[in-house]
């Protein structure tokens, strides 16, 4: 094993959410969907299922889903760029972007994956707290980044930076900036528009995983300028979306009308959630994305809590910051499981 490279040995490794199976568990840990995708996904994939279809190669840009997608967002097709998985572009971005040693930033607490993605470039990387607010950090932007990395709205706190705040960050900011967009769905705006300016690099990353409910066919995707889109084509592997995550994910995006009938549902659920978990006694951020961070004071540590609740069946995601405490991340369930949860938490706490 001498060979492997010094930065892969002395990493960790990202660790996911747990993945249970079994249909007895409430699973609200990784923020999926409680409800199936559209019905004419199904159609799509059977339709894809032939003899003809699986020998042969996908499409390799995918086009028939960048022009669905160009169409709902209005942008250019060549300015879209398709992922196995949001994670894969995000990838894609560290390799189009950072060279070796060069500087990844990212604001926290958020999204664990992007320091992983560091290490695996061999690059630098340094986080900026959010202000306590969770409005832009104070110490942003970092000079001299090859990187800015910015989701939103953020996860574990279901906060968002609106417009124009991402226009202030992005009139000091130097280097191209990734809005990292998994949850824009349940937020009342998004950035998209900022992707489509010559005057900043802005590359919008959006998946299929949260609001479409296709976190097990894995598809993701960016918006950028198709300047940008051209050199992130030539990092991507030719074929790293499969012919049947294609055609459901064509689908998914073509029915818009069954998207804002579950995610209406969601938004109700976690308003709800919101109210209730507060009753108990917790701190909970408001939230515009399918999830709810809920806190409470040291004296009332909630790490037994997710114990106990995992004991009678219900994952929710337990996080810990370092420099800004811990508390637990809930996703948005079917109404029936949310019941159940705070059923449960009443018991608890
Ligand atoms: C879930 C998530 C992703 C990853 O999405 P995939 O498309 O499933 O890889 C990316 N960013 C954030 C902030 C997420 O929460």
């Amino acid at each position: 094993m001498a060979s492997v490279r010094p930065n892969v040995r002395a990493m960790t490794g990202y660790v996911p959410g747990e993945q249970p199976r079994g249909d007895q568990i409430i699973k609200l840990n990784t923020n999926e969907s409680p409800y199936p995708p559209s019905p004419s996904v199904f159609a799509a994939i059977q339709a894809h299922l032939t003899g003809d279809r699986l020998r042969k190669y996908p499409d390799p840009t995918g086009r028939a889903f960048r022009e669905v997608a160009a169409r709902v967002l209005g942008v250019d097709p060549d300015g879209i760029v398709i992922g196995n998985g949001s994670d894969d572009i995000l990838t894609i971005l560290t390799r189009t972007f950072v060279p070796d040693q060069g500087l990844m930033v990212s604001a926290t607490p958020s999204y664990i994956l992007y320091r992983n993605l560091a290490e695996i470039q061999n690059a630098r990387f340094q986080l900026v707290p959010f202000a306590d607010d969770w409005t832009l950090p104070q110490s942003w932007p970092v000079p001299k980044a090859d990187l800015t990395f910015l989701a939103n709205p953020n996860s574990p706190s279901g906060t968002r930076i609106d417009s124009h705040g991402i226009q202030q960050l992005l009139g000091q900011l130097d280097s191209p900036l990734v809005l990292d967009e998994a949850y824009v769905d349940f937020a009342p705006e998004n950035g998209v528009r900022f992707s489509q300016s010559s005057d900043h690099s802005v590359i919008v990353t959006r998946t299929l995983s949260k609001s479409y409910a296709l976190a097990g066919i894995r598809f993701g995707y960016a918006v950028t300028r198709p300047d940008i889109a051209y050199e992130m084509n030539k990092v991507r592997d030719s074929y790293n979306c499969d012919v049947l995550a294609l055609a459901a994910a064509t689908a998914a995006l073509d029915d818009q009308a069954y998207l804002r009938d579950i995610v209406g549902k969601m938004i109700a659920t976690r308003e709800r959630m919101t109210q209730a978990v507060r009753e108990l006694g917790f701190t909970v951020t408001p939230s515009q994305a399918n999830f709810i961070w809920c806190r409470r004071p040291p004296e009332q540590p909630v790490k037994p809590l997710y114990e106990a609740l995992k004991a009678k069946g219900i994952l929710v995601r337990y996080m810990n910051y370092p420099g800004s405490g811990d508390g637990l991340r809930m996703s948005v369930g079917t109404d029936t499981e949310i019941d159940r949860l705070l059923e449960e938490l009443r018991r608890l706490v």
